[in-house]
């Protein structure tokens, strides 16, 4: 399988790491959003959060906040978003799943990847009665 993120886990692709243990690695990413901008992903290869087994979702995420609480120790940051994207329309473009944990600074050029506008309070009720059956 043509992975970039399991060239990493292999170590066929050069990466900067801050962490790894049996089944996360947590590296830097090199086109960082801000000042020690990482990705945490799990060794074995699944596509999204959509594929992912809830296990290694779990584990993934307890790696996510200890690189979250490392980076505003060690750089000082403001505030921390965690971001994970599924699917090309949500910004995906390496689909091997991983987290990106991106720390803030009150400085910095980060915006929301939304625009926030009021919803009809029919709207919200119809989506949440179609998720929930979903559920
Ligand atoms: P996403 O768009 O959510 O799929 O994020 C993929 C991320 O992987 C981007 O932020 C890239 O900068 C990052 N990335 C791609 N290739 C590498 C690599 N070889 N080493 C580190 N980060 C990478
Ligand atoms: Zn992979």
């Amino acid at each position: 399988m043509d992975c970039i993120f399991c060239g990493i886990v292999s170590g066929a692709i050069p990466s900067t790491r801050i962490y790894e243990d049996e089944g996360a690695i947590a590296f830097m990413d090199i086109n960082p959003g801000t000042r020690g901008h990482a990705l945490v992903i799990p060794r074995s290869h699944f596509r999204d959060i959509h594929d992912i087994d809830p296990e290694v979702l779990a584990h993934v995420a307890k790696v996510a906040q200890r690189v979250a609480g490392a980076a505003r120790t060690a750089l000082a940051a403001d505030g921390v978003n965690l971001v994970q994207s599924s699917g090309a329309a949500a910004f995906q473009s390496v689909f091997h799943i991983h987290f990106h944990v991106i720390p803030r600074y009150e400085d910095d050029d980060v915006r929301l990847p939304w625009c926030p506008r009021p919803a009809d309070p029919a709207d919200l009720r119809a989506q949440a009665e179609k998720i929930r059956g979903a559920m």
